[in-house]
């Protein structure tokens, strides 16, 4: 992907990927690009955000507590400050926080469709008008949800389809099931993109958006070849399977007496056990199960991905009870 005007049949191939992606996501003539994944396509967004107001001196954005530590990043190298509003209980961003946060140098607003470590969705239509009342941009970080929500039974409204969103991060590379480096960037106004755009005197084409130089192909082909071969019902199916197997987790814990910090929303649980720290590592020195932590509460990650099946879930429940209730 490093000279399209070259290699026009690999150019073509992401057009027909971004069409895809954007019809899953409410918006089939969306514009954007493969990139090479969640981070890039967080800091391309909030670059635009900031090339659309170049005059603010001092911009800064807010984006919620639970924000992916790509946002970090962002704000390293922009100088961008990124103003982090506090959650709900529920671990939603709290909207009233968002609304305090906003001044005149504000140049854009950030939601989570599908936080990193609790699976949570923000209140995405209350945002958008936020968004819409202060004529700002509001990017949706799906990176990880955009592959997930579409394709669950509850319905949740996180895309282009909410007026407010003007660009979404979704994530080929996740729950896309597509090949590592695939990430997607779709903007709703081809002004954004235009905002991306450098000039390339030596190639072919006369301008470049994307964040890396030469890119490779490879993430335009394999996110081509499994989203014509899974298509919507393959997806639905996947989706499914991880969910039933989430709900499984989340029984057989709550048998054993641990809940979970929410109801989860997606495949990702966060079970609330006492010193997750020292659980943490019993589940590994015993039994060799990796299990992450959350922070903020700190609690037992676990992300249930297509590869797991009920004969595991059943195995980690039963050593998750030997380490929490028989010691
Ligand atoms: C995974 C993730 C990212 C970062 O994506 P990478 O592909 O690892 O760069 C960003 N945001 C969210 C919500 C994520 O889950």
């Amino acid at each position: 992907m490093g000279d399209p005007g070259l290699f026009q049949g690999t150019f073509e191939l992401e057009e027909q990927v971004m069409e895809m992606l954007g019809a899953m996501l409410h918006l089939p003539y969306a514009c954007g690009y493969i990139s090479t994944g969640g981070t890039e396509s967080n800091i391309q967004a909030v670059r635009a955000m900031r090339n659309r107001n170049r005059s603010i001196i001092h911009p800064n954005i807010v984006v919620p507590d639970s924000a992916h530590f790509s946002f970090d990043k962002v704000g390293d190298l922009s100088g961008i400050d990124i103003r982090r509003a506090t959650l709900s209980d529920n671990l939603q961003v709290d909207t009233d926080a968002v609304n305090s946060l906003i001044d005149t140098n504000t140049v854009g607003l950030v939601g989570i469709a599908g936080t990193t470590e609790f699976g949570q969705v923000d209140p995405l239509e209350t945002l958008s008008d936020i968004a819409i009342e202060n004529g700002l941009p509001f990017h949706v970080d799906a990176a990880f949800g955009g592959f997930v929500l579409p394709f669950l039974k509850n319905k949740y409204k996180f895309d282009f389809e909410i007026a407010g969103v003007s660009s979404v991060t979704i994530d080929p590379h996740k729950m896309g099931l597509s090949t590592i480096p695939s990430g997607g960037l779709l903007f709703r106004h081809s002004l954004d993109l235009d905002n991306l755009a450098v000039k390339t005197p030596y190639l072919t084409i006369s301008s470049q958006y994307s964040l890396t130089g030469t890119r490779s192909g490879a993430a335009v082909v394999s996110t081509y070849a499994v989203m014509r071969h899974l298509g919507r019902k393959g997806y639905g199916t996947i989706v499914q399977r991880c969910m039933d197997m989430t709900d499984r987790l989340v029984a057989g814990a709550r048998n054993i007496g641990i809940q979970p910090v929410i109801e989860p929303v997606m495949n990702i649980v966060a079970l609330d056990v006492e010193s997750p720290t020292e659980i943490q590592s019993r589940l590994y020195e015993d039994f060799g199960w990796r299990v992450s932590l959350t922070r903020n509460p700190q609690a037992l990650r676990l992300v249930i991905m297509p590869h797991l099946d009920n004969e595991i879930i059943d195995m980690f429940l039963a050593n998750l009870d030997t380490v929490v209730n028989r010691s």
